[in-house]
């Protein structure tokens, strides 16, 4: 018999008495997924001065953590987005780093020096998106202005809003993005409309944060956590940060991303583990 739904791969079991042919369709309608490449970016180095800040119940107290800033080029047939853009590549000026508050920051290899090397340039970028707006994640959003800009409306309304606009440090960054040509959502955005790359609403770090979620045609999916989690313990203990905007909202981000890692059995990269930054193939290499 033939059925219309065979052809999503879905809803196979609900397609009785498939004939050989249509095995055969099946199998080819799944190879179809589009070829995607993953290219893992070191956007700098955060040396957590203060890991107590990383955890409301104090279960971090007296401790400090090295992490890494990373950044994702993701590349479909249809364009490339820009996932997070790391710290400041000013700050690569300084060779020992900066301390700024409980944090000292260095960046070893810029952002546009790693593209570059790619062939990439920022005209060349057809979309940027970040996973939240804190410094360490929008450190160079202004230099990708010419992308379209997809954010969550939330998150839009949080980085314009006038506290924002006074902080001389962070906002400069990004300011830029107001310009920008957007595309908004509330809930999640299919970024080229086949599930390949999905920007999933993980609210409460900050109010418009968000995971991305990809479909690899050889890796499968792959789960970027933003600063859901910051580190592993993070994740295994549920731990908030003092200075995230919603308690109760990260813990419901967080259930809701668990459930789904689980279903999708996806590889979850904690985007500040040094751990699983280096676990991934370094550019030029990609994953697939
Ligand atoms: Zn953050
Ligand atoms: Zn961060």
């Amino acid at each position: 018999m033939k059925c219309a739904l065979l052809l999503t791969g879905l809803f196979l079991a609900a397609c009785s008495n498939p004939t050989p042919s249509e095995n055969t369709e099946t199998v080819q309608e799944h190879t179809k997924i589009a070829k995607i490449k993953l290219y893992a970016l070191e956007c700098g180095y955060v040396n957590m001065l203060d890991l107590g800040l990383f955890a409301s119940n104090g279960a971090f107290d007296g401790r400090t953590n090295n992490a890494i800033s990373s950044c994702y080029l993701i590349r479909h047939p249809n364009g490339d987005l820009l996932w997070d853009t790391g710290l400041p590549d000013a700050l690569h000026a300084a060779k020992d780093g900066i301390t700024n508050g409980p944090f000292h920051l260095s960046v070893p290899n810029t952002l546009s020096g790693q593209l570059e090397s790619l062939g990439v340039s920022a005209q060349d970028i057809e979309y940027l998106s970040l996973s939240h707006t804190h410094f360490d994640h929008a450190g160079n959003a202004g230099q990708y202005a010419a992308s379209t800009f997809i954010v969550h409306e939330s998150e839009l309304a949080h980085m314009f809003r006038d506290e924002a606009r006074a902080d001389a440090q962070q906002f400069p960054a990004y300011s830029a993005l107001e310009k920008s040509e957007k595309i908004t959502f509330t809930d999640n955005h299919d970024v080229f409309g086949d599930g390949t790359v999905e920007i999933l609403s993980m609210p409460g770090h900050t109010p418009g944060h968000t995971v991305l979620k990809l479909e690899l045609a050889n890796a499968g999916t792959i789960l970027l956590t933003g600063d859901l989690y910051h580190l592993y313990e993070s994740r295994t203990l549920r731990t908030v940060p003092v200075f995230n905007t919603d308690e109760p909202e990260t813990l419901r981000s967080m259930d809701a991303f668990e459930a789904l890692a689980k279903e999708t059995n996806a590889r979850v990269i904690i985007q500040h583990s040094v751990k699983d930054f280096e676990a991934l193939p370094k550019a030029p290499r990609y994953l697939d």
